[in-house]
């Protein structure tokens, strides 16, 4: 990873933001500017240098995985030690004229609890200041590297599910198709799942985030299965619903419709391309067959280092498409009490238009 070109291009916009310093705590964020895996740290970025603070349970990790940084390993929480190196460097950042010291925070990030820790650490005259999500928008367009890590996460993802259908059968508990993936998903590298994974039956296939529960699948009704894994840090996300008995003409068509939909905003990808433009693509199919008021979620997200991430394809998002990102596409319909259809694919937005990553099949499996 190139985190010296990261860090570089995130520095212009710190100066252009009004800041002389970027405190960086949300560790998704720390790992994508220095490589940093563990779970404390924090890195202050100025307009020339880098410097990691992190404690005495990392010495080993940190020398290993940080990358153009200097690491200081305080006997202090991470943040305490960002905040004294603040203090102690403060006359390095004045420049002729201005007095104060004006350090951005990321205010999505940072608990109250943990700014009033700082606001004591710090002077008068070091000021901290929300900013807007800058690493994040940098985050939302993959590098070359980035892009082999999420096609890799991607193949596992796929390589599952069809041990993961062999598993459903009726009788069987959600819990335990669950536990029969996620054991194989360890066996296979995965570091871990994206998130809880969802098997959602029957009635409960209505529930957008059905998570696996102690249901017992039933002899006839769909199934959906959401789940995801992360390989190199960079998570897989990919749902698909599968039938278990023979399935009905409504539920036949439903499906059809969600599949149509999904495609329809598959081939609304491309550069140039604003988010709610897809979101809608996958919205008007639904309405002309009735079924936009049982599409309760948005169309997509944005997947990387976390799961949902940047840009959010919904209706009202600024965000406009560029070639690099990677998102789901993600459109489904629950009516309550009867069913639901969801099917997800993970997108590559190319120069051209787009790459659909995951490579299983979106025809109605029947089980
Ligand atoms: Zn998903
Ligand atoms: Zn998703």
């Amino acid at each position: 990873m190139d985190y010296g070109a990261r860090q570089k291009k995130l520095r212009g916009q710190i100066e252009d933001n009004g800041f002389r310093a970027l405190l960086v705590t949300h560790l998704p964020n720390v790992r994508y500017l220095c490589g940093f895996t563990g779970s404390s740290a924090a890195l202050i970025l100025t307009g020339d240098r880098s410097i990691f603070f992190s404690d005495g349970r990392y010495i080993e990790q940190a020398k290993a995985e940080v990358q153009n940084s200097r690491v200081v390993i305080g006997r202090k929480a991470a943040l305490t030690s960002a905040a004294e190196w603040l203090v102690a460097h403060r006359t390095s950042f004045r420049r002729s004229g201005k007095a104060g010291l004006s350090v951005g925070i990321e205010g999505e990030h940072l608990t109250v609890a943990a700014r009033s820790k700082l606001a004591k650490v710090l002077e008068p005259g070091i000021t901290l200041k929300e900013t807007p999500p800058l690493i994040e928008h940098a985050r939302m367009v993959k590098d070359t590297e980035e892009i082999k890590l999420i096609r890799a996460a991607v193949r596992m993802g796929s390589s599952l599910f069809s041990a993961l259908i062999k598993n459903i059968r009726p009788g069987i508990e959600e819990n335990e198709v669950a536990a029969e993936l996620e054991y194989e998903a360890r066996r296979a590298g995965a570091e871990q799942m994206s998130f809880p994974t969802i098997i959602a039956s029957g009635k409960r296939s209505a529930l957008p985030h059905g998570v696996a529960s102690e249901a017992k699948i039933r002899a006839k009704g769909f199934v959906v299965c959401d789940f995801g894994v992360i390989l190199a840090g960079y998570c897989s996300d990919m749902t698909r619903t599968v039938h278990v008995g023979k399935p009905g003409r409504e539920a036949m068509a439903t499906y059809e419709m969600v599949r149509e939909a999904q495609q329809a905003a598959v081939e609304a990808v491309a550069p140039g391309v604003a988010v709610g433009e897809v979101d809608n693509a996958a919205r008007k199919l639904l309405k002309t067959r009735g079924l936009t008021k049982y599409f309760s979620h948005s169309t997509g997200h944005g997947v990387g280092l976390e799961i949902h991430e940047a840009p959010r394809m919904a209706a009202g998002q600024a965000d406009v498409l560029q070639a690099g990102m990677v998102i789901t596409i993600e459109p489904g319909v629950y009516i309550p009490g009867k069913w639901g259809i969801r099917i997800e694919d993970m997108v590559l937005v190319t120069e051209t238009g787009c790459e659909v990553l995951t490579p299983t099949s979106k025809e109605l499996i029947t089980l």
